[in-house]
């Protein structure tokens, strides 16, 4: 590693495109990361807790039996859990920032399964305690409640299996997401109905009142997500100016701010963007910006050709409109680093490039390291202008290229990213040094393992995976 800089201004901006304003979630909050996980395990529990509390207030039964009230229990907990699952994927731009959204995303996907498990055991406890209970499910005795109850059974499991077994199943991610908020919308409205008809713990109005009421915010989450917010990103369109090739098949697209300001990120964050569609479409994706935030007007995304939406990028002409919703995600330097370490393979190079170009442009002298492993020298996105920074020294940094095919007379690191590579390259571990590692899933959780069995602490190890679904 280069000398490092001892008098880099602590107080600057570092890679934000403006100057955290107050209020704003500063870099030091991605700090809390673990903490920010046990702090939600706390609030589902809390919200168990306060829904099995609001029930009791005020019931005049007796109880039923321990089996029965337990699964009566786990229904409502159940029902509660999955109305929470739509504030966490409501993009919340905050929680992207604090958690990250593959942390989160990961965590709405557990929690799913949480959900769907206690309403499963909410039936068959039910059931086995007290079999008349049976009745609920049979058509002979009441046809809309069966077919409402077996609609909910079969709906969660439809969502189980299409997200376990998606692209076994040949169903796309859009359609995917689609039938995901679908079905799960509809889930909710049938529980409802049924909480309410059932009535055994809420027979009070204001009681009915709350459960309609939580529920309708559910909704109205899912309703702003994907309609409210994509129509109000059609006031700020983009345009794009340029399509250029890239080695490694990827395409860098830049885009113009069309009569607005543009996008206020931090190096390293992402966008979701629209490309030649108007909102609301279900046509979106991630990607990282690869640009400088030094410029909000002009964005540059970087994209590998991979599925059908990428693979046609290539074809995107000059002109096209776009719209980006954003910025998200925590990828982004904490402010009391000293010392940045990134670790990228093939196309997880991209918010690594804007961090180091917005350091350039900021004049900003962080010591910088940038293990880069890429297939071979024709994949090699951004080789050439990294290798100029490293010339340059501005900002320091000391690039370790490693080809898994190299190319002739190639003297540098060769084959994978390994443990072994690692400890010859990383430099001595201290508490100013922030690691920041993106790219295949393989290579992440092995230098995420390897940085984690040296004792530097998750708060210091950011990751952002590209594979969300
Ligand atoms: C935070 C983040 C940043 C990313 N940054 C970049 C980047 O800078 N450059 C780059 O080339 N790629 C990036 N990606 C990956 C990129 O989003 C996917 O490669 C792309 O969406 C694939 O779309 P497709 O239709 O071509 O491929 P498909 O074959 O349809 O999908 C391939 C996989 O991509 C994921 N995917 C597809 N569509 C979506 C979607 N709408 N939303 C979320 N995931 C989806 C799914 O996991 C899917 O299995 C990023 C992903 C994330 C989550």
């Amino acid at each position: 590693m280069k000398p490092e800089h001892s008098d880099r201004d602590r107080r600057s901006p570092r890679t934000r495109s403006r100057p955290a304003e107050a209020g704003t979630v500063g870099n030091s909050a991605a700090r809390s990361f673990p903490g920010t996980l046990l702090v939600s395990k706390a609030i589902y529990l809390g919200l168990a807790g306060a829904t099995l509390a609001l029930a009791a207030v005020g019931h005049p039964h007796p109880g039923r039996g321990f089996l029965v009230e337990f699964g009566v229990g786990l229904g409502f907990v159940g029902f509660v859990m999955l109305a929470f699952q739509f504030a966490l994927t409501a993009k919340f731009r905050w929680l992207s920032r604090l958690v990250g959204l593959d942390v989160l995303l990961h965590f709405h996907r557990q929690m799913g399964f949480f959900s769907y498990g206690f309403i499963l055991l909410h039936v068959g406890i039910l059931i086995s305690a007290q079999p008349e209970y049976a009745a609920y499910l049979d058509f002979r005795v009441d046809v809309p409640r069966a077919l409402a109850l077996w609609t909910v059974l079969l709906a969660l499991t439809a969502i189980l299996v299409t997200t376990i077994w998606r692209e076994d199943l040949g169903l796309s991610y859009e359609w995917w997401r689609i039938s995901h908020a679908a079905l799960a919308a509809l889930i909710l409205f049938i529980g409802l109905v049924h909480i309410l008809r059932v009535g055994w713990y809420i027979a009070d109005p204001w009681k009915q009142w709350l459960w309609v009421g939580g529920t309708a915010a559910a909704v109205g989450l899912l309703v702003y997500t994907r309609l409210v917010k994509p129509l109000r990103l059609r006031s700020r369109r983009w345009r794009v100016s340029k399509v250029r090739p890239e080695p490694g098949r990827s395409w860098t697209v830049t885009l113009e701010a069309v009569d607005h300001r543009g996008l206020t990120f931090e190096a390293g964050q992402f966008i979701w963007l629209i490309l030649g569609r108007t909102p609301p479409t279900a046509i979106q994706h991630p990607f990282s910006i690869s640009s400088s935030a030094a410029q909000e007007d002009v964005l540059e995304v970087t994209i590998k050709e991979l599925g059908d939406h990428t693979s046609r990028i290539g074809e995107v002409k000059p002109g096209t409109v776009a719209f980006v919703e954003g910025p998200y995600g925590n990828f982004v330097l904490d402010d009391d680093v000293k010392e940045a370490v990134f670790v990228a393979g093939g196309v997880g190079i991209t918010p690594v490039m804007s961090i180091l170009r917005t350091l350039r442009d900021r004049g900003l002298p962080l010591p910088t390291l940038l293990i880069y492993g890429m297939p071979s020298l024709e994949d090699a996105t951004f080789l050439g202008e990294l290798e100029e920074l490293e010339e340059e020294g501005s900002p320091p940094l000391t690039l370790v290229p490693v080809f898994e095919a190299p190319p002739q007379g190639w003297t540098g690191e060769t084959g994978r990213i390994t443990p072994k590579l690692l400890e010859r390259r990383l430099p001595p571990d201290h508490p100013g040094v922030g690691y920041y590692v993106c790219g295949p899933e393989p290579m992440m959780d092995l230098v995420e393992k390897h940085l984690q069995e040296q004792g530097i602490p998750l708060s210091r190890i950011h990751s952002e995976r590209f594979n969300i679904a």
